[in-house]
């Protein structure tokens, strides 16, 4: 029986951040990554907008693509277009449902079976909060909590929570050359971070 291949989802989900710029925060939008495939991620507003879906596109296109929180449509020309509901008043719902739409495609994945879904889902947890990042920010002397992953990473409370299980069995695993280059994608973002927090700790240590 096939079963996910979470080797290679992570090894792909740290190939996409090592070429990112430097980024200065921790959350990483994903409306905002640079991809090396052509991607596009757009509201369903303006996708029916621009093509001039009737008035209830809306219902049309929930219909029509299965849309629940976001949805790929792969163009002929080979372009993707992601599409998302700018209804949802969860920003970091709808972050996740975009990530987990890019590892659809990062993972050349053809339809939406279970195990397709597991592997999107911990590509997503890899994007928003990559392990080499938590790593090196464990190591720096921050306490991992629920509440700090939630707080410092664009990820919703049941992700934060996931993550931090899948975390404790895992960060003592050996870094690989590409996960180097993600740290260096994020050295200013950890930077501030750890001396935000240094900061914080001292403050309350001397209270
Ligand atoms: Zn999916």
């Amino acid at each position: 029986m096939k079963t996910p291949d979470f080797d290679k989802v992570k090894r792909e989900a740290i190939r996409l951040l090592s070429f990112q710029e430097h980024m200065f925060e921790l959350a990483v939008d994903v409306k905002r990554l640079i991809f090396n495939k052509t991607v596009i991620i757009d509201s369903l507003e303006q996708y029916a907008w621009i093509t001039g879906i009737d008035h209830d596109y809306e219902t049309h296109c929930k219909l029509y693509y299965g849309l629940q929180n976001g949805c790929t449509i792969r163009a002929a020309d080979g372009t993707y277009l992601i599409l998302y509901d700018d209804h949802m008043k969860n920003k970091r719902r709808q972050n996740w449902s975009l990530a987990h739409e890019v590892g659809h495609i990062y993972l050349g994945h053809e339809s939406d079976g279970p195990i397709e879904e597991v592997e999107a889902n911990f590509f997503a947890a890899q994007i928003l909060a990559p392990d080499i990042v938590i790593k090196t920010l464990v190591q720096s002397g921050v306490t991992l909590t629920e509440d700090f992953l939630y707080k410092q990473f664009f990820l919703s409370r049941e992700a934060a929570g996931r993550k931090l299980h899948y975390l404790r069995n895992t960060l003592c695993s050996q870094s690989s050359p590409l996960e180097e280059a993600v740290l260096d994608v994020f050295s200013r973002a950890i930077r501030s971070e750890l001396a935000w927090y240094l900061h914080k700790k001292q403050r309350v240590n001397r209270e």
